[in-house]
């Protein structure tokens, strides 16, 4: 990421070797997807998006904190049902980063296929027929403009919202589910986050 880079993109993963470093202390919010209502995907064994992002948003939290930056998590209690509400909680944050996972067109699903798995980009979300034909920003991380994320386009930092896993399929969800795949996750996103430049 680059000085000035704008809260309009969607990487569905983060290379933590891409940046250079936050200062101790630096406050970065971490916003849990979704919520109790309206929860979400819902993965290939019944589990709620909501409940799987905050999982995952309370394990990058941890790990921020031990590596001496503060986390301050938005959407926790699941009664956020408003995307400003989230961004202006999360006022004063140096980053604002919004954990998801993912899934893909219905007419696709349940999944089998391995190019919606594994720990690699999801560039299907660039074709028009696989995915929603979405602009390329990185294709090698897999990054993705998507101007039209509430949560991205009012924050009042830099953003950007991940997609942990493609949870509507079921190989994927149990590979997510392995507890060290789980703290290896959470630990590669807070490491990507750490390093991200002040900007
Ligand atoms: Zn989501």
């Amino acid at each position: 990421m680059a000085v000035g880079w704008r809260p309009r993109l969607l990487p569905l993963w983060l290379a933590p070797q891409a940046c250079t470093g936050m200062a101790t202390g630096t406050e970065v919010a971490i916003d849990v997807g979704h919520y109790l209502d309206k929860p979400g995907v819902i993965s290939a064994s019944g589990v709620s998006e909501f409940e799987l992002n905050r999982k995952l948003a309370q394990a990058v939290e941890d790990v921020l904190a031990d590596s001496g930056l503060q986390a301050r998590l938005i959407g926790a209690d699941g009664q956020h049902d408003s995307l400003t509400v989230r961004t202006r909680e999360a006022r004063g944050a140096r980053l604002f980063v919004s954990i998801h996972h993912d899934s893909t067109r219905e007419k696709f699903q349940p999944i089998r296929d391995p190019r919606f798995a594994g720990f690699t980009p999801s560039r299907y979300h660039a074709d028009p027929v696989l995915g929603e034909g979405r602009p390329v920003i990185d294709w090698q991380r897999g990054i993705f403009a998507r101007d039209a994320l509430a949560v991205l386009n009012t924050a009042h930092s830099p953003a950007i919202l991940i997609e942990a896993g493609v949870v509507a399929n079921p190989a994927e969800e149990a590979h997510l589910r392995d507890p060290e795949v789980f703290r290896s996750q959470a630990a590669a996103i807070a490491a990507g986050l750490r390093g991200c430049p002040q900007g």
